[in-house]
């Protein structure tokens, strides 16, 4: 199975797509982590996206476009994959139409996760991970069990992120709105979109997506 989590920043798509590697072991591609990964090393990806995602902005669309093409290629996204982050627009979009059938590849659906824009900001500047083993926190709704120190791993490397701020977050929400939003009206006319209520606590989230993914099992896809 291959599904987009589609929603605004914070809505909770790390989150899930992390618990759908556990339990399907499906693969979560996140052009975020990626971006990020790229800048932390200094590669030439890193150099131009590092400015563009301090500012909230999106990245040139070919070059996600085509580390999410080399990433779809490695054989562990035969599994399935769960895309988070990407498409963030309509060219994006199209451009993963084509990638996908030309590698013969199939998209099952477009889960939407619907959160309000002030929620969306206080899940972001609460927001920190682990360095290690990449789990995530909150201050509120998800803190760790000992302060400072990772329920998982037990590192005490607990990171933010520089783009977590209230004031990049709404220069986000607004690339959001503007950029990404349309994607709705793409999948809907394409039969793909689910919408499911994203304020709901993580677990809720967890279970309405199980259901999705078990009704598509039942139809035989
Ligand atoms: P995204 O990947 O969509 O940007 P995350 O999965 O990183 O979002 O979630 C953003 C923050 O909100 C994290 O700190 C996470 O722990 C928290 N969070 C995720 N889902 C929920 C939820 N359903 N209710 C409350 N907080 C949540
Ligand atoms: P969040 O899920 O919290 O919105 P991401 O980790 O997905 O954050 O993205 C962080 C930043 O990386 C974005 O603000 C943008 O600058 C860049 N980015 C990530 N994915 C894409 C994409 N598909 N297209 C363009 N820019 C992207
Ligand atoms: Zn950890």
């Amino acid at each position: 199975m291959n599904i987009i989590l589609l929603g605004p920043p914070g809505a909770g798509k790390g989150t899930q797509a992390k618990r759908l590697e556990d339990r399907h072991g499906m693969v979560q591609l996140s052009t975020g982590d990626m971006l990020r990964a790229a800048v932390k090393a200094g590669t030439e990806v890193g150099k131009i996206a590092d400015g563009i995602m301090k500012r909230g902005d999106l990245v040139p669309d070919d070059v996600v476009v085509s580390i999410i093409s080399e990433r779809i290629d490695q054989p562990d996204a035969r599994r399935g994959f769960i895309l988070d982050g990407f498409p963030r627009n309509v060219a994006q979009a199209e451009a993963l139409d084509a990638m996908l059938a030309k590698k013969g590849l199939k998209l099952d659906h477009v889960i939407q996760m619907e959160v309000d824009d002030e929620a969306l900001v206080e899940r972001i500047t609460g927001r920190f991970t682990c360095a290690k083993c990449g789990t995530g926190y909150h201050d509120t709704f998800k803190p760790t069990k000992a302060e400072g120190v990772c329920d998982v791993c037990g590192s005490t490397e607990l990171v933010r992120r520089a783009d977590d701020n209230e004031k990049t977050v709404r220069s986000r929400l607004d690339t959001y709105h503007k950029e990404t939003a349309p994607l709705l009206p793409y999948y809907e006319k394409r039969g793909k979109l689910v919408k499911l209520d994203g304020m709901a606590p993580m677990d809720k989230v967890a279970d309405k997506i199980e259901d999705v993914l078990a009704a598509e099992q039942r139809l035989g896809g």
